[in-house]
């Protein structure tokens, strides 16, 4: 039997894809690349954002006319959008073809469901509040040399516009000791880059270890590799994770620390509990105390009563900060949400917004790129296409160059940058 998953939405869902394709493997199933060609379609779901939602209905929808001519057909949907209240019942109704809708802390029982569905034609929508950690599933990595590891499940934050503490739950940490055997073993098989996976990383709590003690036992292996996490909330960043970054050779030297707005105002009202001054001083001890760091973040426009000055304060802020590259968003209110229920604001100008914000960010990542002109970086290689390489530097660079025979996915190289694009940087293999 032939599978294929369509993955929306973040890392963390992509990581998710692996492990349920490890479950499927399990019992038999083989991926396919070409949706047309498997018998059962898994669309693994995100509704964070309103567009991937429009997605997701939009790819199921255009299955009814294969479904209703191939009896064999299997369709389920998983993930977080499965997850919201009532989400799942809605989608049997308006698409009742589809087999199979689990929601996103029991994608673990997809196997027991196909079998379900086999015999009876229909199935149990299952629900469950919080990820249980106990469980352990196979997962079947794609991502060489980079492998995922979730340290944790959930959220407590509740910030204003954000659906994920509904739908993934509270947090949960996993015991350093299953992390690091998850790590050792990932390397041991040969993975080079270990993402620590989580949704608030800096929360991360397990008996007397926090995430900056984690960071330190996972430096202590002695072997040659790389170790990233995200996503971290600026408002538990510590002093203790910067020490750590700092004194690691495994550490990457790059942090995706989402800001959201620049505006005072504006994070109470999206309940982030930083301020903007909080958040310029953390940036500034980043900077001045770990060599070549780099910060990412990601930028929401347009949240319910944003002002011209609240938006201006996002783009001195952005200014500031001199982000290496920022995911820009305009808001959308998602369903039970506080934020939902505050007067929106006139979209001609969220869009307004958004342009202007990604004209000022392309400019800095430009001047951040053209920085690395004559430089010369260690990059991972991880991808290959049409006689290039492709990797990335410790601080998150994206470098392409030429293939080198003696070279393969995997490798580490030195290679000196001669030119700079907006997103990516062009080398040669030194
Ligand atoms: S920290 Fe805030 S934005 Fe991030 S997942 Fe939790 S509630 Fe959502």
């Amino acid at each position: 039997m032939l599978y294929h998953i369509v993955t929306y939405g973040c890392q963390m869902n992509v990581h998710e894809s692996e492990k349920i394709a490890g479950t499927l493997h399990g019992e038999g199933y083989t991926f396919c690349g070409d949706i047309d060609k498997a018998d059962l379609i898994v669309f693994n779901t995100c509704c964070i954002r309103e567009n991937a939602e429009k997605r997701v209905f939009g790819n199921i929808g255009a299955l009814k006319k294969r479904k209703m001519t191939d009896a064999g057909l299997k369709i389920a949907v998983l993930g977080c959008m499965t997850q919201q209240k009532d989400a799942a019942a809605r989608l049997k109704k308006k698409f009742p073809f589809v087999d199979i809708v689990l929601g996103a802390n029991n994608l673990h029982l997809l196997p027991y469901y196909l079998k379900l569905n086999d015999k009876k034609n229909s199935v149990k929508i299952e629900e469950a509040d919080t990820y249980d950690i106990n469980i352990s599933v196979d997962t079947f990595r794609t991502s060489f040399p980079n492998a995922w590891v979730n340290i944790m499940y959930g959220c407590d934050n509740f910030c204003s516009y954000c659906i994920v503490p509904y739908v993934r739950g509270r947090e949960v940490s996993r015991s350093p000791k299953d992390i690091l055997n998850e790590v050792n073993f990932l390397i041991g098989e040969g993975y080079k880059e270990i993402t620590l996976l989580g949704q608030n990383v800096n929360s991360y709590r397990y008996e007397d270890c926090d995430f900056s003690g984690l960071l330190c036992e996972l430096s202590k292996i002695d072997k040659k590799f790389r170790l990233r996490f995200m996503t971290s909330n600026p408002k538990d960043f510590s002093d203790d994770v910067i020490d750590a970054m700092n004194l690691s050779k495994n550490i990457c030297k790059h942090i995706h620390l989402p800001v959201q707005s620049g505006s005072d105002r504006i994070l109470k009202l999206m309940n982030r509990k930083y301020t903007a001054k909080r958040y310029i001083e953390l940036i500034e001890k980043i900077y001045g105390n770990i060599d070549n760091a780099l910060v990412s973040t990601d930028i929401m426009v347009g949240f319910p009563t944003e002002t011209d000055e609240d938006f201006c304060e996002t783009i001195r802020l952005t200014e500031t900060c001199k982000f290496s590259q920022a995911f820009t968003f305009i808001y959308s209110p998602r369903q039970n949400t506080l934020a939902a229920k505050m007067p929106d604001i006139d979209a001609e100008i969220k869009k307004q917004r958004i342009g202007e914000l990604i004209r000022v960010q392309n400019k800095i990542t430009k001047e951040i790129s053209d920085s690395f002109k004559g430089k010369t970086e260690e990059v991972l290689i991880d991808d290959y296409k049409d006689g290039y390489f492709m990797g990335r530097t410790d601080n998150g660079r994206l470098v392409r160059f030429k293939k080198r025979e003696s070279y393969e996915v995997g490798d580490f190289v030195r290679i000196k940058i001669f030119a700079s694009k907006s997103a990516s940087l062009a080398g040669e293999i030194i």
